[in-house]
């Protein structure tokens, strides 16, 4: 593993110093206190997360939330939390159904969202944007023997799976998060599930190891708002479940974070200058900085090309 994919994953669970499923060492059970903190809940009818609340504090942080949507033909599962949470997550399935996984979607390629895939098996069926199979191609976790684990089927802009109220649409808007960033919309629900493009009321972790990009991300959200239709509920990667305006008010935060932070670049103030500029983030009430810095640098070094 590179050091900025290290550093990646260290960021991706808050900053904490464990470099989770970045070895080959067999992953550690989840703690006592982390099994407690991580529950099933119904989000609507035959829709349900598996929580994985923020990434702080680390003794209770499972990943991000998990879908579970059961079909007739069995269970979709969206992201798999962090490495060793598998039995965890089945066990919470079967609070809820008998019916088989069948099926695994990840949201992008971090650990904290894909690290439990291979509890699932080589056989069952399993699809990410092309550009995510791409990226998880390089972690640790999907090289060697362990390749039989990297997702079986790719897609490039859209893809729906199912029919009728089991139909699910997945779709690809372009860069933010990482470069394979898909956004899940279980039609018959009205509800849509965005991964860490959507991840907490704070600035947000643009991975630039992984082809993510601050430019950018306000735009392919904006793409979602303009074309995905019917959704009134929006589950996030790292947050409660919101609503359609919630994720549009985060659109405009993503915008203005990327207009005054190439402002601050262009007026050739330091980025810890630039992060200390908060006054714009009293018009999103409700939000934190304390990931303003990281983020002010990400956007710095994409303005500067490296
Ligand atoms: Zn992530």
């Amino acid at each position: 593993m590179t050091r900025g994919l290290t550093l990646a994953l260290i960021i991706t669970v808050g900053g904490l110093s464990m470099a989770v499923a970045a070895s080959q060492a067999p992953p550690a059970a989840p703690s006592a206190a982390a099994l407690a903190a991580t529950t099933i809940e119904k989000v609507k009818d035959n829709l349900y997360i598996i929580t994985g609340a923020n990434p702080v504090p680390r003794e209770t942080f499972a990943g991000g939330h998990t879908g579970v949507f059961i079909t007739d033909t069995g269970v979709v599962v969206v992201d798999t939390k962090l490495a060793g949470w598998g039995q965890a997550l089945l066990d919470r399935i079967r609070t809820v159904t008998d019916k088989p996984v069948t099926t695994i979607i990840n949201t992008h390629t971090h650990g904290d969202h894909t690290g439990s895939n291979e509890f699932f098996g080589a056989s069952v069926d399993s699809v990410v944007h092309e550009n995510t199979k791409a990226n998880m191609a390089r972690m640790d976790a999907f090289k060697g023997d362990k390749a039989q684990f990297l997702p079986k089927r790719t897609y490039k802009d859209r893809l729906t799976l199912g029919s009728g109220r089991d139909q699910i649409d997945l779709y690809y808007f372009g860069r933010g998060h990482t470069d394979g960033d898909t956004f899940i919309v279980y039609t018959a629900l009205r509800t849509m599930q965005a991964g860490d493009m959507f991840p907490w009321k704070d600035a947000p972790f643009i991975d630039r190891t992984n082809g993510g990009s601050g430019r950018e991300w306000p735009q392919t959200l904006k793409k979602v708002l303009d074309n995905v239709k019917n959704v009134d509920t929006v589950i996030g990667g790292h947050q409660p479940v919101a609503g359609w305006k919630d994720l549009a008010r985060f659109q405009q935060f993503t915008a203005e974070l990327y207009t005054q932070t190439a402002a601050a670049h262009k007026a050739g103030k330091t980025v810890d200058q630039a992060a200390a500029e908060t006054t714009w983030m009293s018009r999103y009430p409700g939000y934190e900085a304390t990931r303003l810095k990281a983020a002010v640098q990400a956007i710095y070094d994409e303005l500067d090309g490296k």
